[in-house]
């Protein structure tokens, strides 16, 4: 569990802190105050790690090393829990939620999903 920010008790789930965003923020079942990860902040995990693993992919293909490419998607996977442990939720105040809904994180996860698949 994550701290609130607002009141700082530790209400905040992995799942809940992974999918608050502006437009669908974690509410704590304490104070009931809303809190968000910035999409600057979430949008920069995800490219790093990308990058990451592609570089990883890169030196797996020049080094015909498969093991190579599955400690870099090891080493990845780390790095990306690592930076969302770490990242630090922001208070948002009701009146300043984005409307939108909670279907626009996981419509951005199915895309991303679908074109890795192709
Ligand atoms: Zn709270």
């Amino acid at each position: 569990m994550y701290k609130c920010p607002s009141c700082q008790a530790r209400t905040i789930g992995l799942v809940s802190k992974w999918a608050a965003r502006e437009t669908s923020p974690a509410r704590c079942r304490i104070c009931g105050e809303l809190c968000f990860v910035s999409s600057v902040r979430s949008s920069g995990i995800f490219v790093a790690s990308v990058l990451l693993l592609t570089t990883s992919g890169f030196l797996a293909v020049g080094t015909h090393s498969p093991l190579l490419f599955a400690a870099g998607l090891v080493g990845v996977f780390g790095f990306y829990a690592a930076r969302w442990h770490a990242v630090p939720l922001e208070p948002i105040p009701h009146a300043h939620v984005i409307p939108g809904t909670k279907a626009g994180a996981l419509a951005t996860l199915f895309v991303v999903l679908q074109s890795m698949s192709q």
